[in-house]
């Protein structure tokens, strides 16, 4: 029998196996505050994979192969459930892609993509600890120099 570790939702997706820290920060980047969809966080569950793992619930809501990359560079074993009557109808990990666009800030103020309105664009050189670098400038950013649009 499948244990549920925060109520089931009807329609919508669930993110499951984030890193419990990164939990709220995943979603602050998902902007769930500005949404009118409920929504259901669980943080420091338990979890086979990681000591201890976050939840995020949100009903009415489906999650995009574009948000999921963003979530994959907070939290990178993340999975996303999609939910349709009760049932879950597709399941994918987030993954970080190759080449990320129009979703990080370049860190260094003076990157022609912070000033030219260019949609930024960095190459992921390094999944685990991240590290991006900057397609214009060619800066390398590690996961603390990450500023999400
Ligand atoms: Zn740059």
């Amino acid at each position: 029998m499948k244990h549920l570790d925060v109520a089931a939702i009807k329609d919508g997706s669930v993110i499951d196996h984030i890193d419990s820290k990164s939990t709220l920060k995943v979603a602050d980047i998902l902007n769930i505050q500005n949404e009118e969809q409920v929504v259901l966080v669980g943080v420091n569950l338990t979890s086979k994979f990681l000591k201890k793992k976050g939840i995020i619930k949100i009903e009415g809501k489906i999650i995009d192969q574009k948000e999921a990359n963003k979530i994959a560079l907070i939290a990178p074993n993340a999975t996303v459930n999609i939910i349709k009557d009760y049932e879950v109808v597709k399941k994918f990990n987030t993954v970080i892609p190759e080449i990320i666009e129009g979703i990080v800030k370049c860190f260094n103020p003076n990157c022609v993509s912070n000033h030219n309105n260019i949609k930024t664009k960095q190459h992921v050189v390094n999944k685990n600890p991240i590290r991006l670098q900057c397609h214009y400038c060619e800066r390398i950013m590690g996961a603390k120099d990450i500023v999400l649009i």
